[in-house]
């Protein structure tokens, strides 16, 4: 067994250098590969996404919230994707409503449909529920915005003037827990409908 023993050499410290070395590449190739390989499915999730992060443009119909437009504007996607119909009253409306001192400051009119699925997806977010959500904010497909029948109105006074008044243009409010949110709902000098409860009706 002595023999056995001594008979063994022991490595030398070329070779001890050589395993080392080839284990450090194998390390770095590894790493090199799972970079690679990382990179690869990023971007080919990014080519591939139909959920690329979506955010809404004045050509969506946005409105930025310091930039509120007069009824008059026909330049704004929000306005020009308006029915001509609630334009027309809205316009005539605010001739009657400027001798009280009041204008009408939209904040929002047309929206795009994927404006609207933003919007919703975000109050989804701040509720942290579908169900509350749906309360303020239309289904894409159930929305008056999105058809161009609807707009918000910014300033209280502007609000209730239009509450008072807006039926002589036909103009409404049509969910009772939205005070802003206005649409042509009848014929001018009309009754307007009683209000929905909100925007799931
Ligand atoms: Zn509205």
């Amino acid at each position: 067994m002595a023999s056995s023993a001594s008979r063994t050499r022991s490595p030398s410290r070329g070779r001890i250098a050589f395993v080392a070395v080839a284990v450090g590449l194998a390390v770095v190739l590894t790493a090199v590969a799972a970079v690679l390989a990382m990179s690869t499915a990023s971007s080919l999730s990014a080519g591939l996404s139909a959920h690329a992060p979506f955010s809404p443009t004045e050509a969506e119909g946005m409105i930025p919230a310091e930039a509120a437009l007069t009824v008059d504007d026909d330049q704004h996607p929000a306005m020009t994707g308006l029915d001509g119909e609630l334009r027309d009253a809205l316009r005539s409306a605010q001739r009657a409503a400027e001798v009280d001192g009041i204008v009408f400051d939209v904040t929002s009119g047309w929206r795009s449909a994927d404006y609207q699925r933003w919007l919703l997806g975000d109050a989804i977010r701040t509720y942290g529920s579908e169900a509350i959500a749906r309360q303020y904010v239309a289904s894409p497909g159930g929305s008056s915005h999105v058809t161009g029948h609807a707009v918000d109105i910014g300033s209280l006074d502007a609000q209730l003037w239009i509450i008072d008044h807006g039926r002589e243009w036909g103009l409404c409010q049509t969910y009772a827990n939205e005070r802003w949110h206005f649409e042509k709902a009848t014929d001018a000098g009309g009754e307007c409908p009683a209000p929905m409860a909100d925007a799931r009706g």
